[in-house]
């Protein structure tokens, strides 16, 4: 009771005439009226519930979730000292397939679903009244909208966004590629982590697999870190990474290594005793779980393998697909492998902005564990 999503298959009927996008009035198998829903026959998830009881969906209700979202935000501790956060997550938020993200000015969004973008207007128009941003930007190129039968879509809403903006957080400063860069720029769900790695590094040298622009980076150095070497397919990234490091005048060694992360591990000696492990969703749908859980096993197996006694990694995976309790047995099979022993000294999830509403838990995807390796 409660959850968002309808099963194509726990549908008895859909009257004539409803058409995809469109909002539907959902009635149990006695024909009592339940809520309000979108529907979208082309998709496997068939209605996604907006209002529970008679509450229609009209801008009044957008207006509503948008404006509790912003105050759960706003009287949040955690994000006090920072510029850039998730104003608005979804089904966690109460509207199915959107997404907002505040960088300073700018606000950045994700419209995911049929039934959101026939409301997309609507939405735009509230956020601009209520925050009045500098520039609206959409980065919808998700792959997710092909299964809703949309095309992807990338572009100005309002005003004009810059390529890049500043993102401000205690006392960092990050450089987020909001057109070109990876979600909508920045990995703002690590927040939490990025203190963590902060607060464990000093006088440690850093190891930081899939580094990206360097978030963890940042974090070290401005820890203490004596060292950190970045790691990183991306040519890109790790260029925006050195210009993070420069915007934050940190001390300490920052060296980077353009590779494949699974090659290095393997080849390379890790004489690091701090190793940060985040890569990309290996497992990006439930078919992958075998083969992706493979691969999270051996970049972790290796690493527990070559790092110095004492060492500290933190390891995590984004798959929404791969929960706590498989991520821990992944781990625990690296570890026996690798003829290492470790013990469990922190877990974090997604950082306070992006919310996992009891009722969907779907919405957890990033898991990570802080683990002492003997
Ligand atoms: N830790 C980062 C986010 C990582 S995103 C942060 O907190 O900001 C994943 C990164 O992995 C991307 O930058 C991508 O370029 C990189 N990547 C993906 N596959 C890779 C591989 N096989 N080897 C090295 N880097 C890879």
């Amino acid at each position: 009771m409660g959850h968002p999503w309808i099963f194509s298959g726990a549908l008895a009927r859909v009257d004539g005439g409803i058409e995809d996008g469109t909002i539907a009035s959902v009635a149990d198998s006695a024909g009592n009226h339940l809520g309000y829903g979108y529907y979208n026959s082309r998709s496997g998830i068939a209605v996604r519930m907006l209002s529970l009881g008679e509450r229609k969906i009209d801008k009044d209700f957008l207006r509503e979730r948008i404006t509790r979202a912003a105050a759960q935000r706003a009287g949040d501790p955690g994000l006090s000292r920072c510029n850039s956060y998730r104003l608005f997550y979804s089904e966690s938020d109460g509207l199915p397939g959107f997404i907002a993200d505040r960088y300073g000015e700018y606000i950045v969004i994700q419209s995911l679903t049929l039934g959101i973008e026939r409301l997309k207007n609507d939405l735009v128009e509230i956020l601009i009244d209520m925050f009045k941003p500098a520039g609206m930007y959409e980065r919808s190129d998700h792959p997710g909208r092909a299964l809703e039968g949309m095309e992807e879509f990338t572009g100005d809403l309002s005003g004009a966004t810059p390529d890049e903006v500043e993102v401000e957080e205690r006392g960092a400063r990050f450089i987020a590629c909001i057109k070109s860069g990876q979600k909508t720029g920045f990995f703002l769900d690590q927040r939490e982590n990025r203190s963590l790695v902060k607060s464990y590094s000093s006088g440690r040298d850093v190891l930081n697999l899939f580094s990206y622009t360097g978030g963890f980076t940042v974090a070290a150095l401005q820890g203490g870190a004596a060292s950190v070497i970045s790691v990183d397919s991306s040519r890109d990234s790790l260029d925006c990474l050195t210009r993070n490091v420069k915007l934050n005048s940190c001390t300490g060694n920052s060296e980077i290594v353009e590779d494949n992360v699974f090659d290095f591990v393997r080849s390379r000696d890790i004489n690091s005793s701090f190793i940060i492990i985040d890569p990309p969703a290996l497992v990006k749908k439930r078919g992958d779980v075998n083969r992706g859980s493979r691969a999270y096993k051996d970049v972790n197996m290796n690493v527990f393998r070559k790092c110095p006694p004492g060492s500290y990694v933190l390891t995590c995976s984004c798959s929404r697909y791969i929960d706590i309790g498989l991520f821990q047995k992944i781990l625990f099979s690296a570890m026996l492998d690798s003829g290492r022993r470790g013990s469990i000294v922190g877990r974090q999830f997604q950082s306070t902005d992006h919310p996992v509403s009891l009722f969907h838990p779907e919405s957890e995807y990033l898991k990570s564990m802080l683990l002492f390796v003997e």
